[in-house]
Formats: structure tokens, sequence, C-alpha cells
């Protein structure tokens, strides 16, 4: 089956899998209120794929069956493959503001990276590289959704679960002709109601211990259906207000709470066909940088972020027009500061696909020094956006009613009272709401979150970050400078002259 329509995806959700929420276990996820509106986005998605006037931008032919797929599988062959990806996924971003962290093509690129490294999963302990290739095949021509699970529950964060005896964390208990028993969680699963697999992979971690491993039941990779026997998902309760006395009063929320849960193991069966790494003392290090399919999960990151930060500043720009505070001076510099913070993300992604290079996989990848860049510094930056509204809007945001009261009896109240000089009563509580929805609400505090953590803890990549950066070389031309200032001082200068200046020097 190729790309997917909106119905079939729908249908593929009613399979009976085990999904907990609020205390109930969901019957139909597609109809369930606490699932049904992002299960709607999501496949207002794949059907845009079929979409006469996207079609060449969101599909490419298969290389297996020649059947059209989501352009988010390529596994870029050119520079110019690597920027038409980034087209593909920005239509689906621009649609959905940056709101959705997995829509469909955060995980594609994931899995198409891994599959053009195939190699790097035939290891020692197991040769995963044929089943990681399968698996990309299977869900590039099946268009199957995925969610993914990397990291272990917070019980004990002093030190790696391989030093630790845990029942609670994900591990391997059996193995059988079959394949792998595996019994515990893993957090968190992002859209794990909506998805058709779940992928499970070891977080790219780096632990600053040399103690050895003292077991290698943690140490695994595979990806199932999740509907397989055994496994169940443990949702947060939402955070849209579904009982909104009008859509207009959460118009993100309402379409864009992806769901978060915790995956459960309940002595799951893994056939060995997709497993994928197992019992590898090295599995987070084959993750993390010998498959290189970081710069590939991070371009759908930074595109995403380039529709997302252009939503925010928009927002703050309607919001300021609406009661004219633009007219005064710090308020242009607040809206300055979010133009900078949407252009510098759209410069991260110009950058990294400008510079796009081959990788020893013969696969194109955008440069990651540019997302790297990006990345350290988004969440922040993310986070003074929202900050920006909340200053701008400040009152207005919990000072304008339900979009309901205008056809309620104090309507004729509304009409007038919520009006400002830009803005009649109905725009300007449709605004203020969509407003107090993005920066405000919980909806708004679990996408702050979200932008924190959802690649990891930025603490530990950004140390990761600077111990990896060339450093030496930056290092020397301040003390070249200095050496050569103490040259000139020794004849004779400030005062009088010395030698001329040495090129590319400070
Ligand atoms: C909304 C949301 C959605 C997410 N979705 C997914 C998903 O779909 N799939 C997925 O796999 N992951 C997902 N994640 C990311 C992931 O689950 C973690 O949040 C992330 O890796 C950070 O780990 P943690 O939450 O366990 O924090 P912890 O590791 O418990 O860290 C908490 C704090 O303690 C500090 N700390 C802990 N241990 C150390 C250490 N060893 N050294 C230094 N400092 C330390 C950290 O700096 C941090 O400040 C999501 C996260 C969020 C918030």
């Amino acid at each position: 089956m190729p790309i997917r329509t909106a119905e079939q995806y729908l249908a593929s959700l009613r399979d009976d899998r085990e999904v907990h929420i609020g205390g109930d276990r969901v019957k139909d996820v597609t109809k369930d209120a606490r699932f049904a509106g992002a299960a709607e986005t999501m496949a207002d998605l794949l059907q845009m794929q079929h979409e006469p006037s996207l079609q060449d931008v969101l599909t490419y032919s298969s290389p297996s069956s020649g059947d059209l797929v989501g352009m988010s599988h390529i596994q870029p062959s050119s520079p110019e493959d690597v920027k038409s990806r980034g087209d593909a996924m920005q239509v689906w971003m621009d649609t959905t503001c940056g709101m959705l962290g997995r829509s469909p093509d955060y995980k594609n690129v994931m899995v198409a990276a891994w599959a053009a490294a195939a190699a790097s999963f035939k290891r020692d302990t197991f040769d995963g590289s044929d089943n990681i290739k399968n698996f990309y095949e299977r869900v590039r021509e099946n268009d199957l959704m995925m969610t993914h699970v990397l990291v272990n529950p917070q019980v004990d964060r002093s030190r790696p679960a391989h030093l630790q005896e845990s029942e609670i964390v994900a591990q391997i208990v059996k193995e059988t002709d079959e394949g792998m028993i595996v019994r515990g969680a893993r957090m968190v699963a992002t859209l794990c109601a909506l998805a058709n697999e779940i992928v499970v992979m070891p977080a790219a971690l780096t632990w600053q211990t040399d103690e050895q491993h003292k077991t290698t039941n943690y140490a695994f990779g595979f990806a199932i259906p999740t509907n397989t026997p055994g496994l169940k998902f443990i949702c947060r309760p939402p955070v849209a207000h579904l009982d909104a006395a009008s859509p207009m009063d959460g118009p993100l929320s309402l379409r864009y709470d992806e769901s978060d849960g915790i995956a459960v193991f309940d002595d799951v069966m893994v056939p060995w066909e997709r497993v994928f790494l197992f019992r590898d003392k090295e599995a987070e290090a084959v993750i993390r940088g010998k498959t290189g399919a970081g710069p590939h999960a991070l371009h759908q990151s930074v595109v995403r972020a380039v529709s997302k930060s252009q939503f925010m500043m928009a927002l703050a720009l309607a919001i300021a027009k609406s009661t004219k505070i633009d007219e005064h001076n710090h308020v242009q510099v607040m809206l300055a500061e979010t133009i900078s913070i949407a252009e510098f993300t759209r410069t991260c992604r110009v950058a990294a696909e400008a510079e796009a290079h081959e990788t020893p996989f013969g696969t194109f990848a955008p440069a990651m020094r540019h997302i790297s860049v990006w990345q350290s510094m988004f969440w922040k930056l993310y986070n003074r956006q929202c900050e920006i509204i909340n200053t701008l809007g400040a009152g207005g945001l919990v000072g304008v009613p339900s979009f309901a009261e205008l056809a309620g009896e104090a309507k004729g109240d509304v009409e007038k009272y919520f009006q400002s000089v830009n803005a009649d009563s109905s725009k300007r509580i449709k605004l203020n709401r969509l407003a107090y929805d993005a920066a405000l609400s919980s909806f708004a505090g679990r996408q702050r979150l979200y932008e924190q953590y959802y690649s990891g803890d930025p603490m530990r990549s950004m140390s990761q970050m600077y111990r990896s950066y060339s450093k030496d070389t930056h290092i020397d031309r301040i003390h070249d400078m200095l050496d050569d200032l103490e040259g000139r001082q020794n004849q004779g200068w400030p005062h009088n002259g010395g030698p001329a200046f040495t090129p590319g020097r400070f």
C-alpha cells in the first residue's frame, strides 16, 4: 500500500490497541475526544499527500515499488534531495503551526537514516542490518506512523541503567527461538495512542563513567506494532479544554494535543526479525555516532521550528497591532526580538541545507554545525517568544471571554466591550484566545517542555557540543594575538610603529 488516505489511517487505529487514560481503557482512539482531534489532524496530513497541487512536493516514487511514497522517507542522494525533503516537511509544518512534534516525518527521517547506515547494525552480538532495512521498507511502503521510546523511566538517575538492577526499566527477561521477551517500562511515547509502530531504541546518551556493564538486559533496539499483545500505553491527561464552549477557544490544543504516554511491556514477544540491536554494550554509541542519523532527525526539527517560530512571531505582531501598542519603542524592541528568533531559525535551516554533504553511507545530510547551534539555542528562544506574547497580550489574554459569548445572552455587551482600536470583538476574542492557547495554556506549557526535552537533556547535549567542538585553533589565535602584540611592544609599539599586521590574525 503506497501513501494512505485519511480514512485508511483512521481505520488502522481501530486495532484493539491498549491505551489507558484517566483510569479508562480507550475503546477507539479515533472516537475518544481525548485523542480524536489529533487523530484527525494526523489523518489530514496523510490526505494532503493525495492533493494534486501538493503531490510533487510531498511524495516521490518508491525505488522498490514505483508507488508514490512520502518524501520524508527519502534517503537523500544529493543536496537537492535534502532541500526537497525540507520543503516537503515545511508544507506539513506550516499547516500545523509547527505544533506537532510527532508528525510522521519526525520518525520517517530517522528510520531512513538508520536504514541507509544498515551496516552499523551488523554487530558482534547480533546482525540487525537486514532487519532495519526491512523495517524501513515496511514503514515507507505502508505509510505507517511511528512513535518511539528511547529513555528509561525516572527511577535513579545517579547511574546508568546498566549499572543498576531494576524491575521498572524495560529489559530482556527471556530469549526463545522466535524472539526475545521484554518486560518493564520506557518513556516518553509521544503520539503512542495514534501510531502504528513503536520504535524502542537506546538513547544517544554519554555516561561519564568507566564502570563496566553489570548487565546487557537493557541494551537492545527493536520495533513492533503498537497493538502487539502485552504492550500498553498509559497516557497523561489531555492538555486541551475538551469542555470548551467553542472550538475557537482552543484553536491549537483541540487539534494538536498529540498525547504522551509511558510504554509498558508486559512480557512482550519481540520477533528476531524485528530486533535491530541485541545485548550490545555499545548500543548507545551506535545510535549516537555510528549511524549518522542525528542531522537527519534534527533536519525535521529545524524545519518544524521555522514554521513554529514564524507562527509565534506573526501572533505577537497581530496582538501588538490589535491595540496599537506597536507604536511604543520598547514594544517594537520585543517585536524585533521575536522577528530575529524566527529569522535566526530560518537561517540555520538554510545554512544546514546549503552545506549538505555526502556521508560515509553514500547519502547526503544537512550540515550538523548549523543544526547544533540552532538546537542549543531554540528551547530558550521559544520560551522567549511565549514570554513576549504574554507580555504584549497582558490582561487581554485572560480578559476576553469564550468565543461562544458572541452568541450568548450578553451578545450586545460582548460586541461592544471587547473590541479594540484595530479589531472588532469577534476578531479580538479569536486572536486573544489563540494567543492564550499558544503562550499561556497548559498546551503552551507542554509545548515549552517539549522544546526543552524532546531530543534529550539540553544540558548534556550542550556539554557534549562543547566537548566535541574544535576549540584549540580558536584558543591558539588568542595566544598568537597576544604574543604578536608583545613582540610589537618590544619593538616600540604603540607610539613608534612596528611590523605590519599579519592578515588573518585577531
Ligand atoms: C513533552 C515531551 C515529549 C517527549 N517525547 C518523547 C518521545 O516521544 N520519545 C522519547 O524517547 N523521548 C521523549 N521525550 C524526551 C525524554 O523522555 C526525556 O524527557 C529527555 O531525554 C530527558 O530525560 P528525563 O526527562 O528523564 O530527564 P532526567 O534525565 O531525569 O533529567 C532531569 C534533570 O536532571 C538532570 N540530570 C539527570 N541525570 C543527569 C546526569 N546523568 N548528568 C547530568 N544531569 C542529569 C538533567 O540535566 C535535568 O535537569 C519527551 C520529553 C517531553 C518533555
